[in-house]
């Protein structure tokens, strides 16, 4: 069992820098069983802390991860997201209630607006800050906000606890300045798509970097990249034990400056500001 290393959120309180993702999973009956199967071995690997939200698979993925958790509650750390379309203040209320409903469990670690919408910023924050009186999640945070939107977050409150967006080698705009913008105010940025969905598995870049690291695989070159910047922590997903615990091993590499060049050279740093990309 991997003890996996933690990144302090605004409230004082800890994260895994590694977690796994579950976008994909619960949509198709006949894979539910693996699915569960992988997020269970990363559990017995140590690894808590699952991504999953309301919109994956229709509350599928919400339930494969409900089985996975069954009796292991407390070696999770959950993160769910509230659609945009119920972000306004009964709805994302009652959406959470059937997160909850489907997941097994009376409470969220993390509870994310999953993208933002016209519904004002207003409505969402008091609806996560009741759940949050109540005890139906521990805390809450945004994704896909730029630093113009985390800004208006911020001017409304200051319990915004993590702002999950894309990032990856082939997706690096993030670095000119939500990065550290974020750093600032110790908000975590949790990378989802960190292996760009499979393919950066393919990159040649990957693959000559990876052979200056023992056995070391272009995935785990790719999630080494985003695990070796403070504050970021990295959701990939698998439904196969067997490359949940090859990501995992990312942690253990350390690249080198040499390695960090050839990666800008392949996959050059943003030289001014880009609108932040959603998948
Ligand atoms: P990832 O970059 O994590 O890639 C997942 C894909 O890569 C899957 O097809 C998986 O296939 C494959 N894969 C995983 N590991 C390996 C490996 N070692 N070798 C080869 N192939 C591999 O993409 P995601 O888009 O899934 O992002 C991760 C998570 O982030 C999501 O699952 C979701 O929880 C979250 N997310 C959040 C978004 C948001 O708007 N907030 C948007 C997108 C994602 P297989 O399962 O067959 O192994």
């Amino acid at each position: 069992m991997t003890t996996i290393p933690t990144t302090t959120l605004p409230d004082g309180s800890s994260m895994p820098v590694f977690g796994l993702g579950t976008w994909g999973m619960g949509e198709r009956r006949a894979e539910a069983e693996a699915e569960v199967v992988a997020l269970r071995a990363g559990l017995d690997l140590g690894i808590g802390l699952i991504d999953t939200a309301e919109m994956y698979g229709s509350g599928g993925a919400e339930r494969v991860v409900g089985q996975a958790i069954a009796g292991r509650r407390d070696e999770a750390y959950l993160v769910s997201k509230v659609l945009p379309s119920n972000a306004g203040h009964r709805q994302t209320i009652r959406a959470c209630e059937e997160s909850l409903k489907r997941l097994g469990t009376d409470r969220l670690d993390l509870y994310l607006l999953h993208w933002r919408s016209s519904t004002p910023l207003e409505e969402t924050i008091a609806a996560f800050e009741q759940l949050q009186q109540a005890g139906k999640i521990l805390r809450w945070g945004v994704s896909n906000f730029d630093v113009d939107d985390i800004e208006e977050v911020e001017a409304i409150s200051a319990n915004c606890q993590a702002n999950q967006v894309l990032y990856n080698l082939t997706r690096r705009g993030i670095e000119y300045d939500l990065i550290g913008h974020c750093r600032a105010q110790s908000m975590p940025i949790m990378a989802y798509s960190p292996i760009e969905q499979g393919a950066l598995t393919e990159s040649r870049v990957l693959e000559v970097v990876a052979r200056n690291h023992p056995r070391a695989t272009p995935a785990q070159i790719a999630l080494a990249f985003v695990l070796g910047k403070p504050g970021i922590v990295a959701i990939p997903k698998s439904s196969r034990p067997e490359r949940i615990r090859e990501n995992l091993g990312a942690l253990a590499i350390r690249l080198s400056d040499d390695d960090r060049a050839s990666l800008d050279a392949a996959f050059p740093p943003p030289r001014r500001k880009q609108s932040l990309e959603m998948i």
